[in-house]
């Protein structure tokens, strides 16, 4: 029924265990848990619901007010050098993540973290680039590359580090439809968990599961079509509500 199929050798597990984070008085994500083990996980929701957070904590990347994330055993925001092996995460805008001059550097960077000489690093940063038929990228400055391009380095350099779990913050925002295509080719093909937020119901189509949020509980939890279905519901309430 349209949906992917994919064999991972073992599935990665992911586990929110009674998560909350509050900044200040306002409650961003209440009392989550959740078990994961699908491989393609989408979570829908307004602007401002919840959901980069829930990637943060996924990622290791934010602090819990209570609770915690495991990914296959490992508590992420604890253990961190275990953390950027088991999962990586790409944000909404490439500009934000990206931190060298050129598209070597930035790929390298990654891998000499997990202890990889820079030689290393590189023959599996042009073995990587060559898989993607862009090899002439490497001594490329990164201020050539459209956004998709840069979207696409960002997803490389995750990639290079082998992590068992992808987490994608809105990745085609700003891109235009061939180029998300494009992407969309590029993730469909991976082994990886994916777990991928977005405000966009058409993204998850595909999906496995989709779980809707907001005001920092779930809404909503099972398959692309009976989620999105209740969500568009909602919003459309809400239109009715705020004109
Ligand atoms: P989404 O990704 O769904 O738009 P976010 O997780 O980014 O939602 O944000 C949820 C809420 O938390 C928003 O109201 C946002 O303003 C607030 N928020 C996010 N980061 C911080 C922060 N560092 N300090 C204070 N408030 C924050």
């Amino acid at each position: 029924d349209g949906q992917m199929e994919i064999s991972p050798d073992k599935p990665t597990e992911i586990e929110i265990c009674s998560a909350s984070v509050f900044y200040g008085k306002e409650r961003i994500l209440e009392n989550l848990s959740l078990s994961i083990k699908e491989q393609r996980v989408g979570f829908i929701g307004r602007n401002g619901s919840g959901k980069t957070t829930l990637l943060r904590i996924l990622a290791g990347l934010q602090e819990l007010n209570n609770g915690k994330v495991l990914i296959d055993g490992t508590e992420v925001a604890k253990k961190r050098n275990e953390a950027i092996k088991k999962v990586g995460i790409i944000f909404q805008n490439p500009d934000h993540q990206i931190i060298f001059p050129t598209v070597g550097e930035e790929l390298r960077f990654g891998l000499t973290q997990l202890g990889l000489s820079k030689n290393e690093a590189d023959l599996k940063v042009i073995a990587c680039l060559k898989q993607y038929d862009k090899v002439d990228w490497f001594e490329r400055s990164i201020s050539t590359l459209s956004q998709g391009q840069k979207h696409l380095v960002c997803l490389l350099s995750v990639l290079l580090m082998k992590p068992r779990v992808l987490l994608l913050d809105e990745p085609f925002t700003g891109i235009d439809i061939p180029t998300q295509l494009k992407l969309e080719h590029y993730l469909s093909s991976l082994k990886q968990t994916i777990i991928h937020v977005s405000h966009v119901p058409e993204t998850f189509e595909n999906y496995q599961r989709l779980i809707w949020m907001d005001e920092g509980i779930i809404q909503a939890d099972g398959t692309p079509k009976t989620v999105i279905k209740k969500y568009r519901t909602a919003m459309k309430n809400y239109d009715e509500k705020t004109i």
